[in-house]
């Protein structure tokens, strides 16, 4: 199985990876959770940057660091019947690059030319005045918060307008539990028929 899970920051789509990881773990189903950017010399560099690249930099590296991720990690796994959950994917370039100003459609063609299919998104939603109250919690510049909350509305509205029988759209304003037994019902019946 190839799961991703995506959303905008603050949708608590890192907790859900790690709680799926952990329950495969347990029903002992080799399993990796991995993330983009990745841990590899490109997703490394991505998260060291001190100033944002232009937007086609920008794509070009999370490409670039996509392509080296599947390669190094992803695509190995599967080969060795071993699950990838994985925390961001194409998607995240279409909203997050989307959102700077590249056409999506674009992103995504490009990426259909090299990047394995997931046999499911997990798409976790939730409001942008929400999830930024869960990042920005004790924080009071409100210059910053203004500037990411123009940024996240644009990210969140590419992702909701996302059409794929493979996304699935997790209302992420319930409990963490409540969540991840949506998400294990949802790959029982997905899985089992
Ligand atoms: O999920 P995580 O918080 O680790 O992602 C790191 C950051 O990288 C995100 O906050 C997002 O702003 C950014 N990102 C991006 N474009 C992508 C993937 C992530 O701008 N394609």
């Amino acid at each position: 199985w190839f799961i991703v899970f995506e959303g905008i920051d603050g949708s608590g789509k890192s907790t859900q990876a790690r709680l799926l990881a952990d329950k495969l773990h347990q029903a002992d189903i080799p399993v990796i959770l991995t993330a983009e950017p990745s841990e590899g010399p490109i997703g490394c560099l991505i998260r060291t940057l001190r100033t944002r690249p232009s937007p086609e930099e920008e794509r070009q590296l999370f490409t670039q660091d996509r392509k080296d991720h599947i390669s190094r990690v992803i695509a190995p796994a599967l080969k060795n019947g071993i699950s990838v959950i994985c925390d961001r994917y194409v998607y995240s370039s279409v909203a997050y690059q989307g959102a700077r100003g590249i056409d999506p459609r674009q992103i995504l063609e490009e990426n259909r030319t090299f990047a394995l299919e997931p046999d499911v998104t997990f798409l976790l939603r939730i409001g942008v005045d929400e999830a930024l109250s869960r990042i920005c919690e004790g924080r009071k510049e409100a210059f910053t918060i203004f500037e990411a909350k123009a940024n996240l509305e644009r990210v969140a509205a590419i992702y909701d307008a996302l059409d794929d029988s493979h996304v699935k759209k997790i209302d992420a304003s319930m409990s963490p539990e409540e969540i991840h037994r949506e998400i294990l019902d949802y790959l029982r019946l997905a899985f089992t028929n």
